[in-house]
């Protein structure tokens, strides 16, 4: 019998979460089914119990539900639970509601895998302070990276980030810091949605170096932030190989086989790797 899994957001009909999943089960050799889900507003908690109750095994979680799923989960991943935000979401022995957030675990995987980055000793800095940002921070200081810095357009909301990473060394900036910058970054991350408006940040060059490798999460589009990088000839990556990383980890979740890094996905994505 084929397992049962599915995506559910609003809108979801660009998903490409089916397209990863089956190849992953033709992988593994794992038989499912892997459908779109549109989430409506008022019953999406509803929707999500329907689908285990009818015998779904696994479920992803996009945009705009990760945080309100997040309240309907009993239990919750440490990575959840930083992220306030899950993404994938399947049923304990006990049939309550579980829920972990492999987006931050999918970028540092894409990193390693796909572009060839150890991240150890890296400087990095990480701009935005939404969810997407808050999902990959914990994620980001534990593969034991030097030093993360956050920078916002909402100062306080890097602060707030950077209070729950204490454990490890964190520092919040202004965006305005990123217009002339004394040190410079080993890896440089837009967590922030202007890519899908196609508004420029403040970026100079002195945040980079030679060696900085630039990585944008929207993907499939060219970007400002992109540009930018091309500009200064930096090595650099869109979002697609994290959308990758992300899958492979809910597929372990739910079937506790991680698919094999499947190189030719990757070259899908707009990247120049570093030499
Ligand atoms: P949020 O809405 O939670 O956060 C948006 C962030 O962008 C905030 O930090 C916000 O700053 C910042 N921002 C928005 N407009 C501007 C601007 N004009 N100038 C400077 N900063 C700005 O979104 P998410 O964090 O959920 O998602 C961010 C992006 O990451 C999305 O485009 C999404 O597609 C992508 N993403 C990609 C994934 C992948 O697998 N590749 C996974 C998850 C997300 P402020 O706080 O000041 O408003």
């Amino acid at each position: 019998m084929s397992a049962r899994l599915a995506v559910i957001g609003n809108p979801i009909a660009h998903s490409r979460s089916p397209a990863l999943h089956q190849r992953f089960g033709e992988l593994t050799g794992i038989a499912l089914s892997y459908e779109k889900l549109l989430g409506e507003m008022e019953t999406v908690e509803a929707q999500v119990a329907a689908f285990f109750a009818q015998g779904g095994l696994g479920m992803n979680v996009t945009l705009p539900f990760k945080e309100r799923l997040y309240h309907a989960c009993t239990h919750l991943s440490t990575y959840a639970q930083a992220a306030k935000a899950v993404n994938t979401l399947w049923l304990d022995d006990a049939g309550q509601l579980c829920g972990d957030n492999t987006d931050g675990r999918g970028l540092c995987e894409a990193l390693l895998h796909a572009h060839g980055l150890h991240l150890k000793d890296k400087r990095v800095l990480l701009i935005g302070a939404g969810g997407a940002a808050k999902g990959v921070a914990l994620p980001l200081c534990e593969q034991g990276i030097a030093h993360l810095s956050i920078a916002n357009r909402s100062f306080e909301k890097a602060q707030a980030l950077c209070t729950t990473l204490s454990a490890y060394a964190c520092q919040a900036l202004p965006l305005s810091a990123l217009s002339s910058s004394e040190q410079t970054f080993d890896i440089v991350i837009n967590a922030t949605d202007t890519g899908l408006s196609n508004t420029p940040l403040p970026l100079d060059a002195s945040l980079i170096h030679a060696q900085t490798f630039a990585y944008e999460m929207v993907y499939g589009k060219p970007t400002p932030f992109l540009e930018w990088a091309k500009a200064h000839q930096l090595a650099y990556a869109d979002g697609y190989s994290m959308l990758i990383g992300q899958a492979r980890l809910s597929f372990a979740q739910w079937f506790g086989v991680m698919p094999p890094v499947e190189h030719t996905a990757f070259t899908l994505t707009d990247s120049n790797q570093p030499e």
